[in-house]
């Protein structure tokens, strides 16, 4: 199932099931997780860690709560 592996677009690691992660979509930033959003696709969109997102100082795109 490796279309189903995520990972950061900062780090390169593989983003967890359960982990936070930051999704950039059409320049809007948005927190979800593969397991509360089991119908995300790696296709859409930018992911990140949220850890990662943050760390970079990438807040100019507002997060969504
Ligand atoms: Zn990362």
């Amino acid at each position: 199932m490796a279309d189903k592996v995520f990972s950061c677009s900062i780090c390169g690691d593989v983003i967890g099931m359960y982990e936070p992660l930051i999704v950039v979509e059409e320049h809007q930033a948005r927190q979800t997780s593969r397991a509360a959003e089991p119908a995300l696709t790696r296709e859409r969109g930018i992911h990140y860690h949220r850890d990662c997102y943050a760390a970079r100082g990438l807040e100019q795109t507002p997060i969504k709560p």
